[in-house]
């Protein structure tokens, strides 16, 4: 499951630009600053590997990076720039919408969810509006090392707390792991899972 070699294949503007190989990929998402950067890394143990442009307004790109030869990650644009303007977040939501719902080589989007803090409107309204679509997910719960020393609740309330909040969008939970990009929890877990959603 350990990842060996990772090559930066292409940035689409439109997702009909996308690789058309029928490798599968799974798609990362998440808020700015949800750690996605920092997991990327983890996962890949490089640090040159996350070329994402993280200010709001700027073009926003479909970066598909080849893995092993064999499967992709493809970084998707953050949502939920506090200070963008309305027109940027509509962008994303008709450009990485049109994505989800007609890739059809996507195996999972792991959608990032910071665990340190209370769930967020975006992130539930992005995670509601998978599960309405019937988009195949896996919850990557992130920072989840961070304590507030006693003061707000702890990692795995605010994951209880998130999970119940959007149950009713789905038919089942999706699977979900906890993971801390300064630990190292959760590293293998996430490779492995994503090695036998492949084999399916
Ligand atoms: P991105 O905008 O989603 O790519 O987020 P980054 O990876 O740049 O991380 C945003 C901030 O959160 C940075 O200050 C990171 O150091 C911090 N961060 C990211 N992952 C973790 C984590 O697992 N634990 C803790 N404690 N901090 C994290």
């Amino acid at each position: 499951a350990q990842i060996k070699q990772v090559e930066f294949v292409k940035s689409s503007s439109k997702p009909k630009d996308c690789p058309k190989d029928d490798r599968p990929e799974f798609a990362i998402l998440g808020r700015s600053n949800v750690g996605k950067s920092s997991l990327i890394n983890a996962l890949v143990r490089k640090k040159e590997v996350a070329l994402t442009s993280k200010k709001p307004g700027k073009t926003q790109l479909i970066n598909h990076f080849l893995v092993n030869r064999s499967w992709y990650i493809v970084d998707l644009p953050g949502y939920g720039f506090a200070n963008a303007p309305e027109s940027a977040r509509m962008d994303w939501s008709s450009f990485t919408k049109g994505y989800f719902l007609n890739r059809d080589t996507l195996v999972a989007v792991l959608l990032l969810l910071d665990a340190s803090i209370p769930p967020q409107k975006v992130d539930l309204d992005c995670a509601n509006w998978l599960g309405r679509n019937n988009i195949p997910l896996t919850f990557v719960f992130t920072k989840c090392d961070k304590t507030k020393g006693g003061k707000g609740k702890r990692p795995d309330e605010n994951i209880k707390d998130f999970q119940e909040l959007i149950k009713k969008n789905y038919r089942e939970p999706p699977p979900w792991i906890m993971t801390s990009s300064v630990t190292g929890l959760g590293r293998d877990d996430l490779l492995l899972h994503m090695s036998q959603l492949r084999n399916y």
